[in-house]
């Protein structure tokens, strides 16, 4: 039986497995692609502290792996497909193996929200993207769009004026809700064109992105725009399908936690996007492990296991 296992391998779960593989505690991570979440499609990242020079996300997410193997945290690559959390001992159940350990950490953190309009499930992949960083280089010298007005939105629409001539940046509103530095660096660019109080309401295409048709919505016009790639970026949904009725969520889907990352099952921990918090950074999110990880070791300890 392990004391600590830890479900997903992003900065929340790999700071978490440090602080509990440091602590001497017997530790696994289960991470079912590869290392980093989303921040494994982050291209450069300017705000976590120690970095002067900005550093990509994979890189720092290969550091976060390498520094908790260090100290011993186990890592498995494996797909977590059932949970049984209101015993003592907890049942974790892999496509290959049941699992115990004495406590839980939920770091499964949060997935790209989808539009939900037509064209969008049937050209994903042929020209729609949830990923500028994984997929912008496929959009060399052609006309792109960018929806939403949050930091990934503008990130993205910047990150791709490094290959497309033009980048439209539709928004639904009209003022945009990413940082300040961001919104100036997207104003000052020649090559993206906001397109305000904008709502996509079909993506058009055969075989590939052709065109979007979009609505302003406070006059009702629909217009079309040529483009040939789509990149929506309009927020997250987490990842709790694992956990739904298991513990307990918020409205909104996320888990809820105190101040200590514990969720209202004992010995039951949750870190990172997933949880319901005010601020989903990086840097919040390996904060939220630290704290995970010295609580499951207190519940260890308290309960002279
Ligand atoms: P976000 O901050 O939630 O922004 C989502 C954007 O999409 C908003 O502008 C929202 O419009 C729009 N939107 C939501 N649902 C929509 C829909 N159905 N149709 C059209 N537009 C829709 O999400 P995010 O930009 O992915 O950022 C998530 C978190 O990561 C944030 O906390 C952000 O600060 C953080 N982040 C930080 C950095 C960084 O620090 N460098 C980079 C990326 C992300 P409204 O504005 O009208 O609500």
């Amino acid at each position: 039986m392990y004391d600590v296992v830890i479900v997903g391998g992003g900065p929340a779960g790999f700071t978490a497995a440090l602080y509990a593989a440091r602590a001497k505690l017997d530790t696994l991570l289960i991470e079912k692609m590869v290392s980093g979440g989303q921040m494994a499609t982050t291209y450069v990242m300017e705000n976590y502290p120690g970095f002067a020079e900005p550093i990509s996300g994979p890189d720092l997410a290969l550091r976060m792996e390498k520094q908790a193997r260090r100290f011993g945290a186990q890592v498995l690559n494996d797909t977590v497909v059932d949970l049984q959390l209101d015993k003592v001992k907890k049942e974790i159940k892999t496509t290959k193996d049941i699992l115990y350990s004495k406590t839980v950490i939920l770091c499964m953190g949060a997935k790209p929200r989808e539009l939900g309009c037509p064209g969008e499930k049937e050209l994903k992949g042929s020209g729609v993207s949830y990923c500028a960083t994984c997929d912008g280089a496929f959009f060399k010298d052609r006309i792109v769009a960018v929806v939403g007005g949050g930091d990934t939105a503008a990130e993205d629409a910047l990150y791709l004026t490094r290959f497309c001539p033009k980048v439209y940046l539709i928004h639904r509103r009209d003022s945009l809700r990413a940082t300040k530095v961001l919104q100036e660096a997207v104003f000052s660019n020649d090559k993206i064109e906001v397109v305000w109080d904008s709502v996509v309401e079909e993506i058009h295409g055969r075989f590939d992105v052709e065109g979007i048709k979009v609505k302003n919505v406070k006059t009702d016009e629909s217009r079309k725009i040529e483009a040939e790639g789509v990149f929506v970026a309009i927020g997250v949904v987490p990842n709790t399908e694992l956990v739904k009725g298991k513990v307990e969520l918020n409205q909104a889907g996320y888990i809820i936690t105190d101040d200590s990352m514990q969720t209202n099952i004992f010995g039951v921990y949750a870190a990172g996007d997933i949880r319901e918090k005010v601020l989903r950074q990086v840097i919040t999110a390996a904060s939220d492990g630290a704290v995970a990880a010295y609580m499951a070791e207190r519940y260890i300890v308290e309960n002279r296991w």
